[in-house]
């Protein structure tokens, strides 16, 4: 929707979005006195389809709801690397927690009485999982 400007008979300059087929209404001015036209390059505001948030259901209909519904559900907008950015910050986390999980192992295991830790080796044997110490 195209954005026009506007000046009242009292002095007023505002902003009105109209569809292009109502650019030639009359506006009135929020003080009530008729208004004329300026003469500007009208700024074309890109339309905002209503939709429902994906996570929530709610209804979205401006900017800034879209906005209050990423901020209320932990999202943020798409900008360009962001997915290559959270991939390397995943393997990140996901190396860390493998190494975690390793040690807690190790550790348990170093913990255990020797006759437990002697019949888990044995049961580990009959299996195929291989079992290294690093
Ligand atoms: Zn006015």
């Amino acid at each position: 929707m195209p954005l026009y400007e506007y000046l009242c008979e009292n002095g007023h300059k505002f902003d009105r979005y109209l569809k292009l087929a109502n650019y030639k209404d009359e506006q009135t001015c929020d003080c009530g006195a008729s208004t004329r036209k300026l003469i500007s390059t009208p700024m074309i505001a890109p339309m905002f389809e209503d939709y429902e948030s994906p996570i929530d259901g709610r209804p979205i209909t401006s900017k800034q709801k879209r906005l209050d519904d990423m901020a209320r559900n932990d999202c943020v907008p798409y900008e360009v690397g962001i997915v290559e950015e959270n991939t390397k910050k995943l393997k990140t986390a996901e190396d860390k927690l493998e190494r975690d999980i390793d040690r807690t192992v190790d550790y348990s295991i170093a913990q255990m009485p020797t006759k437990q830790r002697e019949k888990l080796e044995q049961e580990l044997k009959h299996t195929n999982i291989e079992f290294v110490r690093k």
